[in-house]
């Protein structure tokens, strides 16, 4: 038994969301197109769930945050995909692939070929089973990769108040988890083995901030060592986090974010790999040309740095989707993808915003105590290339990201300079925009969006998102 498609999305997630969209968009006919889902709903904007989906009241739930609101699109609800005549398969999962025979096969046993596939099947939690940890498997250690995970973390964190919570883990996954714990009234002690928290981008100097602002809120942070065991009650649950140093940390929940793996395991020894993702082109085909790749599982070349890389992204999620679209569908007339590295995070009523490359010299400026500071990053041919702002406007946010796509040289002042160095920048090629950010954080920032999903809301919502989708274009 076995279906044929003119074009397969393996995977349901945000990358698949926006490549449905696009498809759309350029008109293929009703029945070209298959997404494969193991997930049981239609893609949805995943950064959503660790910031408006955990709020203690008026949460966001689907169907809110299906793709593509966060760009000010049309929320694609199951039907829409029936409507348009694709078809949506959900809780399906692909065991297998040949991209030789360009065929999969799904748990079920089905046979699905296609002419040609794009893989955006994400990438998933590492596990505390995978360090060799034992007692992983206790009922009340919780991760956050998708839906279900999300649902379970919203029942492990009742009823809040007078809970212990330990989070495993400093990066970004970690922080936000603690800020909703911490907004469920929960007691949350922070375990990572680096100096501070996102250790891959914040210096010190900037994680002092956000460590300040979380002590503030009752957190408690152990930093530079690691977790060895579990120390179970006689129902099973974890009681207590025992670190290696011998801390006992009592704990009524643990919500674990050391990192992800990219979903490549279906194509090992079938596509070539790199930076542990399919590696693709600029145009996102694998080394089989009948085969793209998207979103978190693509190692893609970064055309401004010269190099190959794999980003966990959103933003470069949607991107890359709709960018193989046009490629599968446009041919030569799609330009080489140009990515400029784009990565947010938004907690409690603080909202960063980081562009480019963090090497080299870092030189922060602005006021810290005021809340709106920033940093930029400046290579070893003084060109400043990264560039971070908390607090910040979308016109600063787009000043910003114009800095570090330009790469313009550094000034000896730049540190006095601050935010007016970005936003005198004489006008030119503009990069991202930063104006869909406002969109998303109605979407997904946890303390500004309360209301719930009522009507009034829905019809506010699509009215910002129209507002924004034009002013986004002018900005573009
Ligand atoms: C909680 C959370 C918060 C985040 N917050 C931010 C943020 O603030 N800013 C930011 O820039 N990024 C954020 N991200 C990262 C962002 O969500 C990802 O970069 C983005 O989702 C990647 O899109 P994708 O489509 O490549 O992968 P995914 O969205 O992960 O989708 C992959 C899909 O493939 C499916 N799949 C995998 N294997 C199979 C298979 N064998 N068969 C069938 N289906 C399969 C999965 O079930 C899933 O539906 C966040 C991620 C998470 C988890």
């Amino acid at each position: 038994m076995g279906r044929a498609f003119k074009f397969v999305v393996l995977g349901g997630g945000n990358a698949a969301g926006y490549a449905a969209h696009e498809f759309i968009k350029r008109g293929i006919g009703p029945g070209e197109l298959c997404i494969i889902s193991e997930e049981p709903v239609a893609p949805y904007e995943r950064p959503a769930l660790s910031k408006g989906y955990l709020l203690p009241e008026g949460a966001v739930r689907l169907p809110a945050f299906h793709t593509c609101v966060a760009i000010g699109h049309e929320r694609q609800v199951r039907a829409w995909y029936q409507d348009h005549g694709i078809e949506l398969l959900l809780n399906t999962r692909v065991t297998s692939a040949d991209v030789k025979k360009r065929a999969l096969t799904t748990q079920s046993g089905e046979t699905i070929t296609y002419k040609t596939m794009i893989v955006a099947t994400g990438a998933r939690v590492l596990r505390l089973e995978e360090f060799g940890v034992t007692g992983a498997d206790a009922s009340n250690i919780c991760y956050l990769r998708d839906i279900r995970d999300a649902a379970f973390l919203v029942d492990a964190m009742r009823p809040g108040q007078g809970m212990k919570a330990v989070v495993i883990g400093g990066g970004y996954i970690g922080m936000e988890c603690t800020a909703a714990l911490v907004a469920n009234k929960l007691d949350v002690t922070m375990v990572y083995p680096e100096p501070h928290c996102m250790a891959r981008l914040f210096t010190p100097e900037i994680a002092q901030f956000y460590e300040d602002r979380y002590r503030k809120k009752g957190v408690k942070f152990v930093k530079g060592t690691v977790m060895a065991a579990f120390e179970k009650s006689s129902s099973g649950k974890v009681a207590a986090v025992i670190l290696k140093d011998g801390t006992r940390l009592p704990a009524d929940l643990v919500v674990v974010g050391v990192g992800i793996r990219a979903n490549t395991a279906l194509f090992e020894g079938q596509l070539a790999i790199e930076k542990g993702g399919i590696k693709v082109d600029s145009k996102f085909r694998t080394s089989v040309s009948t085969v793209y790749a998207v979103g978190d599982v693509a190692a893609f070349p970064v055309k401004l740095y010269g190099d190959i890389r794999r980003l966990e992204h959103v933003d470069h999620a949607r991107k890359s989707a709709r960018h193989a679209v046009s490629a599968i569908l446009s041919g030569d007339t799609t330009k080489d993808y140009d990515y400029l590295p784009f990565f947010y995070s938004r907690v409690f009523n603080l909202s960063w915003q980081f562009y480019g490359d963090n090497v080299g010299k870092c030189v922060l400026f602005g006021d810290q105590s005021r809340g709106k500071f920033g940093a930029y990053w400046i290579d070893e041919r003084n060109a400043v290339v990264g560039t971070f702002l908390e607090g910040g406007s979308s016109e600063d946010y787009t000043a910003m990201a114009r800095v570090a796509r330009v790469r313009p040289e550094a000034p000896p002042d730049l540190a006095d300079l601050g935010l007016s160095f970005a936003t005198k920048l004489p006008a030119g090629e503009l990069s991202q925009s930063s104006a869909a950010g406002k969109v998303l954080s109605i979407i997904e920032d946890p303390y500004t969006w309360q209301i719930g999903t009522s009507l009034a809301l829905v019809v506010g919502v699509a009215a910002v998102a129209y507002w924004h989708h034009r002013r986004r274009k002018k900005l573009l």
